[in-house]
């Protein structure tokens, strides 16, 4: 296998080895892994660098830190363990990737761009909206999805947090740090968090639930958010709730705009991999969030990340042997039986 990156046929530009799209845990782990065989890999972080774990103020379940951390802690951490043994870090954002022929090319937003023989997916994902009218006007005016970069401004004020998952309960005791009062709007009468959250949630004394509530509108006056619109999801009762905020915690989407029509989507939307972590084309590995709609913890983009490295270096292993490789087969393997799984 080529220690360092080699030259292409004309000599024009070198060929990476390894190039990990992506700067969360999972993108990190992977450069880690691929610096330590030797690959010299490099890291283009995309627009939010770090990913969601940067926007979380208190890690307390990433093995190896009982006193827990903040997210941006452990991102630089990552970052410095990576670059140690020579993962290349560019801060940039991947606008196009061809794989339909080898080496495979990746252009990004400042007008570079690079040929490489494997490519790790690291994209993650996003919040995903309520849709509702109002939502999108008052975004940043009241409404927001990340308490720990905005509930410094409600300090006093009352809130709502919408959703019922791991991320509406800690933000929601994030928030009571700040806001006077947090209601917990959810549309079904249990939340879907985990059992310590849920405990923690119901037994503070500054958060309401609201059960059974979905919102349909959010309403503004002078500019920011001063009321939401809801509807009962048992008793198809309507409602008007005056607050200061509106934080959505409803879940994520996939951050997949490279790859449609070019790798394998599942109809969510995240990439399709198998236990190697190989998309549908040889030579291209994801990991994390992109192609993890189960899972989604810190921990398990990590182990995702070094497997996707791993599964790299023995694709390159084999490539350098001249074993060769069928381009045009699908080189996942369970595929059948996953797709029989319920997700
Ligand atoms: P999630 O687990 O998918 O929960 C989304 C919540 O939003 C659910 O309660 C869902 O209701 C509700 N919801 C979805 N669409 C809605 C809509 N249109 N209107 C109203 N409510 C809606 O998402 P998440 O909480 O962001 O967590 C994502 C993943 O990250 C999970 O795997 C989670 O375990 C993980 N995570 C872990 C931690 C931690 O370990 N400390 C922290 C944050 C996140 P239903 O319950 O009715 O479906």
């Amino acid at each position: 296998m080529s220690q360092t990156n080699g030259n292409s046929p004309h000599n024009e530009q070198p060929i990476e080895n390894v190039v990990i799209v992506g700067s969360g845990p999972a993108g990190f782990t992977a450069g880690l892994y691929a610096a330590r065989a030797n690959l010299s890999p490099l890291l283009i972080t995309g627009n939010d660098y770090g990913g969601q774990v940067t926007i979380t103020y208190d890690i307390e379940n990433y093995p190896g830190f009982p006193e827990s951390l903040s997210g941006p802690e452990l991102v630089e951490k990552f970052k410095a363990q990576a670059e140690k043994f020579g993962t290349r870090v560019e801060f940039d954002y991947v606008n196009e990737i061809v794989v339909d022929r080898h080496p495979f090319v990746v252009r990004t937003a400042s007008g570079a761009e690079y040929q490489t023989r494997t490519l790790i997916l690291c994209t993650g994902a996003r919040p995903r909206y309520l849709n509702v009218p109002g939502e999108r006007e008052l975004t940043g005016k009241g409404v927001s999805y990340c308490a720990t970069c905005d509930g410094f401004f409600f300090r006093g004020k009352d809130v709502l947090v919408v959703g019922g998952g791991d991320s509406a309960a800690e933000e929601a005791i994030f928030l009571t740090r700040y806001a006077s009062r947090v209601r917990i709007l959810h549309r079904r009468d249990r939340l879907r968090a985990s059992k310590i959250l849920q405990d923690r949630v119901l037994s503070n004394p500054k958060i309401e639930m609201v059960w059974n509530t979905v919102v349909t509108e959010i309403l503004g006056q002078n500019g920011s958010v001063a009321a939401v619109r809801t509807f009962d999801t048992v008793t198809g009762a309507t409602a008007q709730l005056e607050t200061d905020g509106v934080f959505v915690f409803v879940g994520h989407l996939p951050n997949n705009d490279l790859f449609p029509g070019k790798l394998e989507l599942d109809a969510d939307g995240h990439l399709i991999t198998d236990r190697k972590l190989r998309t549908n084309v040889p030579g291209v590995f994801a990991a994390g969030e992109i192609q993890d709609k189960v899972f989604k913890q810190v921990a398990t983009s990590v182990g995702q990340g070094c497997a996707a490295a791993m599964s790299a270096t023995r694709f390159l292993e084999e490539l350098e042997a001249g074993h060769g490789v069928d381009w045009r087969a699908d080189p996942r393997e369970f595929v059948a039986e996953r797709a029989a799984v319920p997700a």
